[in-house]
């Protein structure tokens, strides 16, 4: 089975489908972290979509449960932080918004998600990816929310920067994801509302789970 998790930047999806996962038992599947993954390459490679399109039919994108959670791979290199700077973060929403990297990202996600059960979290999966998935959810926050955790995330991870250039990078964000021509951050018909404004962690968490085992009783699985 899959649940997908669908919103704009900042709104909770990672720390909330990380949580899900670890409660009931499912795979997690962060799918910006393979768009991060492409930009990281573009980066590398001179900032040329030529070259990073090329770069990306060579090299293999991987994700691997460690004990310390989640680690991202490119050709075996561990790029879990590198993939999470501010110069990634500015670049990332140019870099997915190419149909090509999309196709090569989307051909790569879905035989992840075939192996097991799995909570996904992005912008197009209810939509594009997954249209399929047995449970959708569209995460919400407003953008003073959204920029506060942003901020706080950060500096746990060390990166000290201003809150009006977060700010900025998550409207702006938004605003590519959602204007790109080819699959938008778009809310799916049957997806379930969470606005996550004035909920907190655990609320949002169990929110999801209560869902969840909804759907199973239902399903009897
Ligand atoms: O989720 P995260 O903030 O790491 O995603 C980084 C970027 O990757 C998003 O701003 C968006 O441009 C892109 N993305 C996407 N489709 C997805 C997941 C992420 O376009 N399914």
């Amino acid at each position: 089975m899959i649940i997908v998790i669908d919103g704009p930047s900042g709104a909770g999806k990672s720390s909330t489908a990380k949580a899900v996962a670890a409660r009931a038992g499912l795979n997690l599947l962060d799918t910006g972290a393979f768009y991060r993954m492409a930009t990281l390459l573009y980066l590398r490679h001179g900032s040329e979509m030529s070259v990073l399109l090329k770069r990306l039919n060579e090299v293999s994108l991987d994700l691997e449960l460690q004990d310390s959670g989640l680690h991202f791979l490119i050709d075996g290199e561990d790029v879990t932080d590198l993939i999470r700077t501010p110069d990634v973060s500015d670049k990332v929403s140019l870099v997915a918004s190419n149909g090509q990297v999309r196709d090569l990202v989307n051909n790569r996600l879905r035989p992840i998600a075939s192996t097991g059960n799995f909570i996904a979290e992005g912008r197009d999966l209810g939509t594009v990816v997954f249209p399929q998935a047995d449970l959708k959810f569209w995460m919400t926050a407003d953008l003073e929310k959204r920029t506060q955790r942003r901020l706080a995330e950060l500096s746990d991870a060390g990166h000290h920067i201003d809150e009006a250039s977060v700010r900025k990078n998550l409207a702006e964000r938004d605003r590519i994801d959602s204007s790109r021509d080819i699959a938008p951050l778009e809310r799916a018909r049957d997806a379930i509302d969470i606005d996550t404004t004035s909920l907190n962690f655990e609320q949002q968490v169990n929110f999801i789970l209560e869902q969840y085992h909804h759907w199973r009783t239902k399903h009897q699985q």
